[in-house]
């Protein structure tokens, strides 16, 4: 089994808060290519919500259309409760793409620039600083940085007009193992603050990491959406044989039809939230007239819920 490190915010403590973003049957197609079909996601205040997809499977055309830059053929999202509008856009800072900083200016100096390009005051250029763990380096180059500290100014200046949500798009691309560590650290610190992240990663180690709730997307479609526990972390797999492979079938749509059923050669495997009671799977199976000659429940390694979730599609 893997290691697992420690959960950071408890699922249930941010479960019934308010919904920061719900998007409804959300699509988007360029030509024939449907990036983005029928995504229905719901984030609330205080997650780290993880869009966890394959390279091409509409992470970054959903961020898209949520920060108003690309426009839905169909479907409808609210921030905060309301209909988009512009003046909602000052509470959701976003880092899609790589802002162009001036390399031989300081750190405070790209990011005074950034406050005009973004009519925001320069009072907060200390704070933001301070929060990405650069103050002792504001007045450096910004081409003297690492590529975790270019990045780390990078969070900061999405952070200039202090929004409530955070909406980042593959964070750690191209930074070396230090500089993904440095940026994942201050992930984490941002959302013990308070603030709600969303962050599209195709990584299933960084979402793990990071997010308290992922929903997973593959080819545009949502595959699976709730708490990082739940989705990825808490999958069992029950291994079962008998003589009548046809009627152990049938009765186990009877005992849990939730579950996901396949046939793996001569057995059947039902993979499922939450560990299985054994001992009452197996006295089901008996009454129905059926004697196991294999019972076996493991719990599934993360990147075997995550294959298993993406190759459904
Ligand atoms: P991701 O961010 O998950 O890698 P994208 O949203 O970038 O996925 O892309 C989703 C799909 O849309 C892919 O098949 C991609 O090739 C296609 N796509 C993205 N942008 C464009 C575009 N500007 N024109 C045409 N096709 C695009
Ligand atoms: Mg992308």
């Amino acid at each position: 089994m893997t290691d697992l490190p420690p959960y950071r915010i408890l699922s249930h403590q941010i479960e019934g808060l308010n919904n920061v973003l719900k998007t409804q049957a959300l699509a988007k197609s360029y030509g024939r290519i449907k990036a983005v079909k029928s995504l229905d996601l719901e984030v609330s205040e205080g997650a780290v919500f993880g869009i966890l997809g394959p390279n091409g499977s509409g992470k970054s055309t959903t961020l898209s259309m949520l920060l108003g830059i690309l426009t839905p053929d169909a479907g409808s999202f609210t921030w905060f409760g309301q209909a988009p509008e512009p003046a909602l856009r000052k509470d959701i800072g976003a880092l899609l793409e790589q802002p162009n900083f001036y390399p031989y200016l300081s750190a405070r100096k790209n990011l005074e620039i950034a406050c005009l390009i973004k009519e925001c005051s320069t009072t907060r250029v200390n704070t933001v600083l301070e929060q990405v763990g650069l103050l002792p380096r504001a007045e450096s180059a910004f081409k003297t940085f690492s590529t975790g500290m270019k990045q780390r100014l990078a969070i900061a200046s999405a952070l200039l007009a202090d929004p409530k949500v955070l909406v980042l798009d593959e964070p750690t691309n191209g930074l070396d193992p230090q500089g993904i560590a440095e940026v994942r650290e201050l992930i984490i610190a941002i959302a013990e603050r308070g603030k709600t992240i969303l962050l599209a990663s195709h990584i299933l180690d960084e979402v793990e990491k990071v997010c308290t709730h992922v929903a997973v997307i593959k080819q545009g479609q949502l595959l699976a959406q709730g708490s990082v526990l739940d989705i990825l972390r808490n999958q069992h797999q029950v291994e079962l044989r008998a003589d009548d492979m046809a009627a152990l079938e049938q009765a186990l749509a009877g005992y849990a039809p939730a579950a996901q059923r396949r046939r793996d050669g001569n057995l059947i495997v039902l993979s499922m939230i939450g560990e299985p009671d054994g001992t009452a799977l197996n006295r089901y199976l008996f009454e129905q007239g059926l004697v196991l000659s294999h019972l076996r429940i493991h719990k599934k390694r993360l990147e075997e819920s995550f294959l298993e979730i993406t190759a459904k599609a």
